[in-house]
């Protein structure tokens, strides 16, 4: 594997890379994402996801999955039904129907973010218009290894799994990881370790996917995004515990936070 020297991305280098929209710009400019993720038995990953995407930094989130109701209810900005989009997330709360949706997604040729459920049915490789996001356990899982040895080393695993997929990869934990496969890697510095609750991932998810939607290089949404997510939850947080929601509903307070270049 070819290894290129590791970064960590500072407030003013996610402020040169984030989409300042001007006079010109109308929603479609501005970027589509659209999200199929959760279902009827798990509208919850659908409901974070959308919050995630939803944060503003791209002009439209889109919901094509199966927890419409509950997805409009949480967050009626969302227009609803398949439709074109600038790049899909996939995966959490998606069930049986998870692979299915991947499958639709990569056909478009756009930027997908892949999380949970539909992790083991990447293709090997995918090509670099994905963005994995496991946590440790599912990385061990798609690399057939004890998640013991992903923990011991991170940033290797994320490696291999990125040349292996041919994709970026976004390895998350108490120090998230992102690996390009040529060899790249940036190593995440925000977030608290309250972060580790039920739902934070698909928040995540949703907002990789509504920066790969505005414009950004996979490598790039997928770093900037565990930054902000990160820098969110230290706001939400103040020190103490946090839910999910809490963390999505931080994204523009983070967003404005950003020391600019
Ligand atoms: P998921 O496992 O998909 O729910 O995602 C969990 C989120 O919490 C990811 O963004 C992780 O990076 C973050 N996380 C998990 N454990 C820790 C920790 N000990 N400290 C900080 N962040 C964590
Ligand atoms: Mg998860």
């Amino acid at each position: 594997l070819p290894e290129a020297a590791v970064e960590a991305l500072q407030s003013e280098d996610v402020a040169a890379l984030l989409p300042e929209p001007g006079g010109e710009s109308q929603k479609y400019s501005r970027g589509v994402v659209g999200v199929r993720t959760g279902s009827e038995r798990y509208p919850g990953a659908a409901v974070l996801s959308v919050a995630g995407a939803g944060c503003g930094l791209a002009g439209m989130v889109r919901y094509d999955g199966g927890a419409t109701d509950q997805v409009l209810a949480a967050h009626p900005e969302t227009v609803s039904g398949a439709g074109r989009v600038q790049a899909w997330v996939v995966g959490s709360g998606g069930g049986d129907q998870a692979s299915d949706a991947l499958t639709r997604s990569l056909e478009d040729g756009v930027p997908v973010v892949v999380d949970a459920d539909a992790l083991t049915a990447t293709p090997r490789p995918v090509g670099r218009h994905a963005i994995l996001t496991p946590h440790a356990g599912e990385l061990a899982r798609m690399l057939e290894v004890p998640r013991e040895d992903v923990e011991a080393a991170p940033l290797r695993h994320a490696r291999e799994a990125a040349a292996a997929y041919d994709a970026v990869v976004l390895l998350k934990g108490r120090r998230t990881v992102v690996a390009h496969p040529d060899g790249r890697a940036r190593i995440n510095t925000t977030g608290v370790p309250w972060l580790a609750t039920a739902g934070a991932g698909d928040v995540l998810a949703g907002l990789v996917g509504a920066l790969a939607a505005a414009g950004l290089e996979p490598f790039d949404a997928a770093s900037a995004g565990a930054w902000l997510h990160g820098a969110a939850a230290t706001l939400a947080s103040h020190g103490g515990p946090l839910r999910a929601s809490a963390v999505a509903a931080a994204l523009p307070q983070a967003v404005r936070g950003l020391r600019t270049p």
